[in-house]
């Protein structure tokens, strides 16, 4: 480990453990131990101090084929034979191992994103414990049906049986490394199926230690598997393999089409969810403290890299000054630090690539016209250790390349309007649709607008609000299918359909 970071460890007391699990090169996890095939290795970098912080295995094809065959012979082993009742015990187990883990975890999240420990804690690890917890309940209620024939002549008895879909492919993006594997992890294993899974290279370790974990309960050896390297290797070749059944699939929307395109030539089920451009209606009805509070939490979370991030404002013209002196007031009192310091919310983002790609944002922005409120200024000496300052952009057009890409940063423009129907029809332009917020105390305008928005999620006086039991996903540019809530069962289930045809009585005496 180098010096600063060894330093910055030193300084937030990093457990030792957390330290020895991160300090050696990372491997893969295949068939319930952790294995290293090459000595090639990937760097990871710790966001805030910009240094190396531990290496991981760049895999090859060969890996995948080990990793997918570990988990085709789970199926087949004491896992696929398993008792639903005990596969929920087992997936509460790993719950709880989480639980006990859980400092370990928001430590791991925090030096390998360097996302702020405090969310890391509340938001990441809280929530893949519940997403766990959630479906372990499922695990023993998959029925299938029994129903009458509505064309058939005679008497057939027809019932449908709920079967897993067999090995998940699961690529997961470097900003929830835990959290969204839990949302594909969990629903997977209460449907009996086994995975592979292929965390980003950026952000290897959560996955790893849950892996170690759920050797510790006693999951059997293969049914949760890692891959790590490269995504244009390995989970190119996941899409591309013949032994996996399903691929679920999280990250940007070009990866996305790409990923799917392969996977439909040996048609798997599929599962994207994919980036955002989520807009925030602000009408003049709106409790705007309240509203400031939430958009700023929304658009800010992990530092603005979040999928359904509510990155751009319509708000009504009768509101606007008073809303803009209160979300730069609210930015601008944001606590700013290392993703260790625990009173941070904004912390560095993942990478430098990353950091400049949003700047470039902030450039273009101010390039188009848009008015800076308040942040970041694209002038390299006020930058901190990676940081950017939580900025925000007024007098935003829907030309402009903030209001219409994805930015992933903590970067919020603003736009006024007249009239709700201009609102609504700004609101659903472009391609995305992953989610949406609504800002009124007028509950009618509210259910209203709900209805009208083009998006999967909506939001109404809140921003980013998860539950287990509710699915997440998006329309349009943004993928297609669900993760979470029930609707996600599906996604991990083959349906059968028998037909038992009954001998006339007469035909048998
Ligand atoms: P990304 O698409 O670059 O990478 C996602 C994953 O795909 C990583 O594991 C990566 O290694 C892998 N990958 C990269 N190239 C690949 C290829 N050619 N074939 C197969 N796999 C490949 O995305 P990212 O930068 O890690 O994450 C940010 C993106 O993820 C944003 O667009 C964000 O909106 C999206 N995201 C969406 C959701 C959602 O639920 N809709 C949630 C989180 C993030």
């Amino acid at each position: 480990m180098e010096n600063r970071t060894a330093g910055y460890f030193a300084q937030y007391a990093v457990p030792q453990e957390v330290i020895s699990f991160v300090d050696r090169p990372i491997g893969h996890y295949i068939g319930g131990v952790e294995v290293h095939t090459t000595g090639d290795q990937i760097d990871v970098i710790e966001p805030f101090t910009g240094e190396r912080l531990t290496g991981v295995v760049n895999g090859t094809l060969s890996d995948v084929d080990l990793a997918v065959n570990s988990a085709r012979s789970a199926l087949a082993g004491p896992w696929g034979k398993m008792a639903p009742l005990e596969r929920q015990r087992l997936i509460l187990r790993l719950a709880e191992a989480m639980s006990a883990d859980a400092d370990f975890l928001s430590h791991l999240e925090a030096i390998d994103v360097g996302k702020a420990i405090s969310e890391a804690r509340s938001i990441d690890v809280a929530g893949a414990i519940a997403n766990l917890e959630y479906f372990a309940g499922w695990t023993s209620k998959l029925d299938g049906r029994t129903t009458n024939a509505v064309a058939l002549a005679g008497e057939t008895l027809m019932y449908t049986v709920k079967e897993p879909v067999g090995v998940v492919a699961a690529i997961v993006p470097w900003n929830f490394p835990l959290q969204i594997l839990s949302w594909k992890l969990a629903a997977a294993l209460a449907c009996g199926c086994t995975i592979v899974c292929k965390p980003s290279e950026q952000t290897p370790l959560s996955a790893m230690r849950v892996a170690q974990l759920a050797s510790f309960v006693g999951f059997p050896a293969g049914v949760i598997n890692i891959v790590n390297g490269f995504g244009h290797v390995i989970g190119q070749a996941l899409a591309a393999h013949r032994g996996v059944d399903k691929l679920s699939f999280t990250g940007s929307t070009p990866v996305g089409k790409a990923v799917g395109k392969t996977s439909l030539d040996t048609m798997k089920r599929l599962t994207l969810e994919l980036g955002g451009k989520s807009p925030v209606i602000v009408t003049s009805k709106a409790d705007l403290d309240r509203a400031a509070d939430a958009i700023l939490a929304g658009v800010f979370l992990n530092s603005g890299q979040v999928c359904d991030a509510g990155s751009r404002v319509y708000v009504h013209k009768s509101v606007h000054a008073e809303l803009i002196h209160k979300l730069r007031a609210g930015a601008e009192s944001l606590p700013i630090g290392a993703g260790l310091d625990p009173t941070a919310r904004i912390t560095p983002l993942v990478s430098s690539a990353h950091r400049n790609k949003v700047l470039d944002h902030i450039s273009s922005a101010q390039a188009e016209g848009a008015a800076l409120v308040t942040g970041e200024v694209s002038v390299p000496s006020q930058r901190v250790d990676g940081i950017l300052r939580p900025t925000i952009f007024d007098n935003c057009s829907d030309k402009m390349r903030i209001f219409r890409e994805e930015i992933f940063g903590p970067v919020l423009g603003v736009s006024q309007f007249d009239t709700i129907d201009e609102a609504v029809e700004r609101a659903n332009t472009g391609d995305f649709g992953l989610a949406a917020a609504i800002y009124s105390q007028n509950i009618d305008e509210t259910i209203q607008l709900s209805r009208r928005l083009k998006a999967g999620n909506i939001y109404i006086n809140a921003h980013g609000l998860l539950d287990p039991a509710m699915p997440f996903g998006g329309l349009g540019e943004s993928g297609f299918g669900k993760d979470m809530g029930p609707e996600q069962l599906d996604g991990f289930l083959s349906t059968k359909s028998i037909y038992v045809q009954v001998a006339n009585p007469s035909a048998t005496e």
